[in-house]
C-alpha cells in the first residue's frame, strides 16, 4: 500500500502543479519557476533555536532547508538557497538520506521536524515520511510555509502536518507586485489560510496541533500589516496563533527602505489590543544585533545562539 501511493504522488512531478505556478513541467527533465528536477535537494538541516518556542522546545527545532522556492521574493531571506537571485546552493539527496536525516533529527532531541519551504518537493517528502515512520519517527511535523501553495500541494501533504507555521505576507496586490514580485500572492493566501482553517479547526501548542501565522512587517507597507491583522481578527483569530515580526532586513543594504517607527510599533500593540489578538508573539525589537539573515555558504549559517554547532546534514556528507 506503501508502495503504491508513493508511486501516486511521484507522478505529480510529472506534471508539476504542486503550487500556484502551475508550470505543467515534467520535472524528470525540466525546471519550474522553482528551479528544481524531482531529484530532492537541500542546503542544511540540523537543530535550530530561533523559532517559535513552542517549535522550538528544549532543544531545538529539527529543521530541514530544502533548495528551490516557487516564490522569489525580491528581499528574500534565504536567497541564497531559494534561487531568488538565480543563487541555488545545495546538495542533492536520496530518499534514504532524507529518512535518515529525519531520524537523525529525532535522535539528537529535535522538538518537531521543521520542513523550510518544502512545497516543490512535497512527492519525496511524503516517500520520505511514510518510510521514516515505518522505522519508528514520531516527532511532530512542521510545515514551514509561505503560504504560496495551491489546494492541491496541500491537500497531499495536510494529512502529514501536525502544526503549519505559514507566512501571511500581504493581502495586497501592490505590496505582493513589490515584495513578493508577484501580485497573485494576494489573491492565493486567503484560500490557503481558509484550507488550513478548515482541516485544522483548533491551535494547541502544548498538543503540538494547528497553526501559526506569522507577519513580517515591510518597511513603508504599516497599512497593508495593519489589513492583514484585520483579516486575521475577523477570520482566523479563534483557529490559529499569530506570530507578528517586525525585524525586516533587506539582504542587499537597500538604504532606502524606511525603517519600522517607534510610534509605528506602538500602533501595531495598541491595534493588536483593539482587535482582541492575544494568542500568539511578537518580536522585540530591541533584539536588533540578532543576525536573521542566514549565510548558507558556512557550515554553520545562523548565529551560535541559534544553530547546533554540529548540524545532522554536516554529519551525513561526512560519512
Ligand atoms: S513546484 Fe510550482 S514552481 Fe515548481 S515546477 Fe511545480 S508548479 Fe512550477
Amino acid at each position: 500500500m506503501i508502495a503504491y501511493s508513493a508511486m501516486i504522488v511521484t507522478m505529480e512531478y510529472e506534471d508539476c502543479v504542486l503550487c500556484p505556478n502551475e508550470c505543467h513541467v515534467d520535472r524528470r527533465k525540466a525546471t519550474g519557476v522553482c528551479r528544481q528536477y524531482d531529484r530532492t535537494r537541500i542546503a542544511w538541516a540540523g537543530l535550530h533555536r530561533g523559532e517559535e518556542p513552542p517549535i522550538t522546545g528544549k532543544n531545538g527545532s529539527g529543521m530541514i532547508f530544502f533548495t528551490g522556492c516557487p516564490l522569489h521574493c525580491q528581499y528574500c531571506q534565504n536567497r541564497q538557497i531559494s534561487g531568488s537571485d538565480g543563487e541555488n546552493y545545495g546538495i542533492e539527496i536520496s530518499d534514504d538520506e532524507l529518512v535518515s536525516i529525519m531520524l537523525s533529527l529525532q535522535d539528537i532531541g529535535a522538538a518537531t521536524l521543521n520542513l523550510v519551504t518544502g512545497t516543490h518537493f512535497i512527492p519525496a517528502i511524503i516517500r520520505a515520511l511514510d518510510a521514516a515512520r515505518e522505522r519508528g519517527f514520531s516527532l511532530p511535523v512542521v510545515w514551514n510555509s509561505s503560504g504560496y501553495e495551491s489546494l492541491h500541494g496541500l491537500s497531499l501533504i495536510d494529512p502529514y502536518v501536525d502544526i503549519y507555521l505559514v507566512d501571511c505576507k500581504t493581502l495586497d496586490k501592490g505590496t505582493a507586485g513589490r515584495f513578493c514580485r508577484t501580485p497573485r500572492y494576494a489573491s492565493v493566501i486567503i484560500p490557503v489560510l481558509d484550507f488550513i482553517k478548515a482541516h485544522h479547526p483548533y491551535t494547541d501548542l502544548d498538543a503540538m496541533k494547528g497553526t501559526l501565522l506569522r507577519h513580517l512587517v515591510f518597511p513603508g507597507e504599516i497599512e497593508a500589516t495593519k489589513e492583514v491583522l484585520r483579516a486575521y481578527a475577523e477570520r482566523y483569530k479563534d483557529a490559529f496563533f499569530l506570530s507578528l515580526m517586525t525585524q525586516f532586513v533587506p539582504p542587499l543594504g537597500d538604504a532606502d527602505l524606511p525603517c519600522l517607527t517607534d510610534a509605528e510599533y506602538d500602533g501595531l500593540v495598541d491595534l493588536l489590543e483593539e482587535l482582541g489578538i492575544d494568542d500568539g508573539f511578537m518580536q522585540d525589537p530591541s533584539d536588533d544585533d540578532v543576525l536573521w539573515i542566514p549565510d548558507f555558504t558556512k557550515d554553520i549559517p545562523f548565529p551560535l545562539s541559534f544553530a547546533d554547532p554540529d548540524p545532522v546534514f554536516l554529519s551525513l556528507k561526512r560519512r
